[in-house]
């Protein structure tokens, strides 16, 4: 592995949260440029190292987020007020997919759910 590969993962499995290729270039910026950046995050995933999804809101408009895939594949909630990212937990969908994989006869490689909201913070704060 690269030294500009390593220390993208490593900081993906530091910060354990969704964190968006933009930002992920502007911390890196000491380390590596951008492009080196941007094509280390498709290789990360591409070998199951990372995985992303895109998400659109107020606050950062439409970004794509890169999670490190250790300790397996996790689901988030992006609070619209402070926009935060709260993990959720692990997949509980394997059961539905393979009910829609023997219902349809297709073979499912990929599913990106999120849910975007208020969080418990906000939602106390909101009340005062
Ligand atoms: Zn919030
Ligand atoms: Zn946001
Ligand atoms: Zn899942």
């Amino acid at each position: 592995m690269t030294k500009a590969r390593q220390s993208i993962l490593d900081f993906l499995l530091q910060v354990k949260e969704p964190v968006s290729a933009s930002d992920l270039a502007k911390q890196l910026e000491h380390a590596c440029d951008p492009a080196t950046v941007y094509r280390n995050l498709h290789y990360l995933e591409d070998h199951n190292l990372a995985t992303s999804f895109i998400l659109h809101c107020s606050e950062h408009g439409t970004e794509r987020y890169y999670t490190a895939q250790e300790g397996g594949h996790h689901h988030w909630f992006h609070c619209e007020k402070c926009h935060r990212f709260i993990d959720i937990g692990s997949c509980l969908y394997e059961e539905q997919l393979k009910r829609f994989e023997e219902e349809h006869d297709f073979i499912i490689h990929d599913h990106t759910f999120f849910l975007t909201g208020i969080c418990h913070a906000c939602k106390m704060a909101a009340l005062l």
